[in-house]
């Protein structure tokens, strides 16, 4: 309790905590939201960002501005080290310890390597806004070198291996093929696209394995027209910084891997004392607490929620995170008022991703399907309505219809760092 008030004690400003936090505005309560950095990450949008669709400040948002109206609530920059179920009191880096009377654990999920030999050192993953800018600051540099020096493009300065046939892998390689069929070769007019291959890799049977038949088969030749060679049934093997072996020993020319192949459960969740399930998640109740543990709430990628009516454990999506960090935050204020909390139930808006300009796919609950135009309406209705303010709405409105007219990705420009120290 601070000034007999209860602390309700926030961890991470994605999704779930912002979610989370914004229902808890009128709560008599102090809301402390903590996340190592100062800004909310749009994941969905990551792979815009990394090919110069949309700027940064319509992916990442402040904070503090997100929170500004909430006169209960403080924003804190530090990194969570460790958490103290027992005694209710957290640890950070650079913050004191924090006791609390709630918790709000939304920590989210990180990269799974899968141990993959070479990986952590040199694949380009794409979970966070650094990894995005770090992406096409790179792209740009291969290709500006390959413009100075030809023997690069002989070496696979060009080619980009992408791994992984899911949503992430996919969506990347679409707007790649974009980027590099649209804007690069009008930049770049003298490489042709077999000396800028698009190659991407996925170890099961086929794409998109969580959608129907039709809507794989429709992916993979969405990809294939778009010049992505589409390599199912192959592992990576190892990765370097010029070359991608695979397991069947193929070795693949490229300066470029894309890792959107796995995830886990943020890593702190091994510190917790508790038993996890697969992929480092945790599993909780109907009301999204920890057994034995009622003030904690887990929400979003890094929570097992087991949705009441399908019996079946929720994927890590952006819809499950903030409806989770929504259901918690209105709870806690219930329970601080002294009213009941209801148990969660997850609305499925769908399953959706889009692969390029035109081509995208839906599946609803009921097993209705959308391709093509329809379906990329649908997912930018989505995801414009997940998107945390009016102002990254408009944004991204701006800036996808810009492309939409003019083909151009103005973003595609880039401020190495070391000369940010000296301009
Ligand atoms: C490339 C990509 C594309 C996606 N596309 C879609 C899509 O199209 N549709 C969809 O619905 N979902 C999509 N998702 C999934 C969706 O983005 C996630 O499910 C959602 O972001 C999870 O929200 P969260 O709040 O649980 O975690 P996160 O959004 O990951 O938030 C966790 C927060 O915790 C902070 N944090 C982590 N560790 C610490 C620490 N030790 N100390 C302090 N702070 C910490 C992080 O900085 C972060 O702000 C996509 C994800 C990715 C990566």
């Amino acid at each position: 309790m601070t000034n007999g008030r209860p602390r309700v004690l926030v961890l991470g400003g994605g999704f779930a905590g912002v979610g989370a936090a914004q229902n808890l505005k009128h709560a008599k309560a102090d809301v402390v939201l903590v996340d190592r950095h100062d800004y909310h990450t749009f994941q969905p949008l990551l792979y815009q960002l990394a090919t110069g669709l949309l700027e940064t400040t319509a992916v990442g948002h402040s904070l503090r501005d997100l929170l500004e109206h909430h006169d209960n609530t403080s924003v804190h920059q530090a990194s969570v080290t460790s958490v103290d179920l027992a005694a209710r009191e957290v640890r950070f880096d650079e913050l004191d310890p924090l006791t609390y009377d709630y918790l709000v654990f939304g920590l989210g999920a990180e990269v799974n390597f899968f141990g993959t030999e070479g990986a952590a050192e040199h694949a380009f993953p794409m979970y966070t806004l650094p990894h995005a800018l770090h992406l096409k600051d790179h792209l740009i540099e291969r290709w500006e070198a390959a413009d100075r020096d030809a023997s690069l493009i002989e070496d696979g300065a060009l080619n980009i291996v992408i791994v992984g046939g899911g949503p992430t892998g996919v969506e990347t390689a679409g707007a790649l093929a974009e980027l590099y069929r649209h804007d690069f070769s009008k930049d770049f007019p003298s490489v042709t696209a077999d000396q800028a291959r698009l190659i991407l890799v996925e170890a099961g049977p086929e794409l998109f394995a969580m959608f129907k038949p039709k809507l794989r088969e429709y992916a993979a030749k969405a990809l294939t027209d778009r010049t992505v060679e589409v390599n199912t049934g192959a592992l990576v093997e190892s990765v370097s910084p010029r070359r991608v072996t695979l397991k069947s020993g193929e070795e693949l020319k490229a300066h470029t891997l894309v890792w959107g192949a796995g995830l886990q459960g943020n890593e702190l969740v091994q510190s917790l004392g508790i038993e996890l399930e697969r992929g480092n998640r945790i599993a909780v109740g109907p009301d999204l607490t920890l057994p034995d543990h009622p003030e904690v709430y887990v929400l979003g990628d890094v929570a097992a929620i087991t949705d009441a009516k399908v019996k079946q454990v929720l994927p890590q999506l952006g819809s499950v995170a903030l409806q989770s960090g929504e259901h918690a935050g209105e709870a806690i204020a219930h329970r601080i008022a002294g009213k009941e909390a209801k148990p969660f139930e997850y609305k499925d808006k769908g399953t959706m991703a889009t692969i390029g300009r035109g081509a995208a796919v839906v599946q609803m609950i009921r097993g209705r399907t959308l391709t093509g135009r329809k379906a990329q309406v649908a997912w930018g209705t989505v995801h414009l309505a997940l998107l945390p303010t009016n102002e990254d709405r408009a944004k991204a409105v701006v800036d996808w219809a810009g492309t939409a007219f003019t083909h151009q990705r103005a973003g595609r420009i880039t401020v190495p760092a070391d000369e940010r120290e000296t301009g």
